[in-house]
């Protein structure tokens, strides 16, 4: 299957998305991912997202749909793949389907901007191993160091507050759109984004009924 993911950032999508690639043996691709991976080695691509991300604000679309292009070329991407976080603006749509990719149902986890906020400033990472995690609702046994490799959790640069506000407003100027573009496509399902994971996962599978 070949899957999309909406939603503002901090709803949930990379999560969802994440189980719904092992449930389907196909790979999640997360463009916020590669362009962090890109930021932490410093590589020429990195150097220029970071002026972008770090203020809340989204990396060209030249960048991103060349980041695109090369991953979904990859031979893991055969039997077909996730995008989490890709498009996010209505070119980048436009050039995922210029590529040819046929689409078999974009999702759209849908949160209120306020529980978002809650969530997203909760929110911290492992910069070595990259696991996730939340203070409240997955918090680190000890409360600060990563359960997996024990290094100090960090507040990503673009979780901070005032960035926080800066991306739910670009989110829904630019990405939100898309809804439009998808639902007239046939393909679009709206998930009311719930307080547990396991619940949107259920209503997520049952969307794409798998
Ligand atoms: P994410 O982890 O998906 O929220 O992405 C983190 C940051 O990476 C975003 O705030 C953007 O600056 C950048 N980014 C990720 N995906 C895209 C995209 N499709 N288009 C433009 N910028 C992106």
């Amino acid at each position: 299957m070949k899957i999309i993911f909406l939603g503002a950032p901090g709803a949930g999508k990379g999560t969802q998305a994440e189980i719904v690639s092992r449930r389907l043996g196909i790979p999640s691709i997360s463009t916020g991912a590669i362009i962090r991976e890109a930021i932490k080695s410093g590589t020429p691509m990195g150097i220029q997202a970071k002026e972008y991300s770090s203020k809340g604000q989204l990396v060209p679309d030249d960048v991103v749909i060349g980041i695109i292009k090369e991953r979904l070329s990859a031979p893991d991407c055969k039997n077909g793949f996730i995008l989490d976080g890709f498009p996010r603006t209505v070119p980048q749509a436009a050039a995922l389907g210029e590529m040819g990719v046929e689409l078999d149902a974009v999702v759209s986890i849908e949160v209120p901007d306020e529980v978002i906020i809650e969530r997203m400033t909760g929110r911290r990472v492992c910069d070595k191993c990259g696991a996730t995690y939340h203070l409240t609702s997955i918090p680190p046994k000890d409360g600060k160091n990563c359960d997996k490799c024990g290094t100090p959790l960090s507040v990503r640069a673009d979780d901070q507050p005032d960035v926080v506000k800066q991306r739910l407003r670009v989110y829904h100027e630019t990405t939100e759109p898309l809804k439009d573009f998808y639902a007239s496509t046939g393909k679009l399902k709206l998930v009311e984004g719930q307080d547990k994971v396991e619940d949107t996962t259920a209503l997520t599978l049952a969307a794409l009924g798998v």
